[in-house]
């Protein structure tokens, strides 16, 4: 198993060291670095989010303003870190000014992320928001519709759970969005063979941090 794990973690990082000169789309342009992915090389659950924001872009790191803080309670709040999963997004440069990402950027950098969950093969997928949920689920079906259903699907060559959920981002805004996201989130253990979330999964202890501003301006994409 060791020896495994270390194969991956020498496949990823010498795949994001190929990354990080990518030019493949014009974010290669306005990008101050291209963010790859962060986590365990060997994790069984996987995030994908969308595109990195502001911080993401000037630390190199996806997920850490806000939403990354929620995230991290979420996670928290059953039973896992960060260290323990794998976070990435569907383009790995930033839109400027935090716009959607295009089709032809989204087209252009899906190849990263499909190489990506080949090295990782996690069982679980949870897809954050609109397009991740749209680009890995091959359906046109929005977050609204499918979010808290799983769905079984071929990645990277192999039978993975999808599971949609909405992109923390969209919680930080709306009271409702995140007893949502809190209830999609408490599923994930159970996705994942590991039983019912603890019982210390609550929503007090995410609900509280939340007012924290927002930088950038959301994407419309999260929902
Ligand atoms: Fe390459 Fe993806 Fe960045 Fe476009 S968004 S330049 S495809 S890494």
């Amino acid at each position: 198993m060791a020896v495994v794990a270390a194969a991956a973690d020498l496949s990823l990082l010498a795949y994001g060291d190929q990354v990080a000169g990518c030019t493949r789309c014009a974010l290669a342009e306005t990008r101050t670095q291209v963010v790859f992915g962060s986590g365990s090389p060997t994790a069984e659950l996987m995030f994908v989010g969308e595109a990195p924001g502001f911080h993401e872009d000037k630390g190199g790191v996806p997920f850490v303003g806000a939403a990354g803080k929620l995230l991290s309670k979420l996670l928290d709040g059953i039973g896992l870190s960060r260290e323990e999963v794998y976070i990435c997004n569907t383009v790995k440069c930033r839109p400027p000014g935090n716009r959607n990402p295009l089709p032809e950027e989204l087209e252009a950098c899906e190849t990263h992320l499909f190489r990506q969950i080949e090295i990782i093969q996690p069982r679980l997928v949870a897809t954050l928001g609109n397009f991740a949920t749209k680009l890995l689920s091959g359906k046109p079906a929005g977050i609204t519709q499918v979010h808290g259903r799983e769905q079984q699907v071929v990645l990277g060559g192999r039978p993975v759970t999808l599971y949609p959920i909405f992109h923390p981002a969209a919680a930080l805004y709306t009271p409702r969005m995140l007893q949502v996201l809190e209830e999609d989130f408490r599923r994930i253990p159970e996705l994942l063979g590991l039983g019912p979330a603890p019982v210390a999964a609550q929503p007090a202890p995410v609900a509280a941090p939340l007012a924290a501003p927002v930088e950038q301006p959301l994407q419309l994409g999260l929902f």
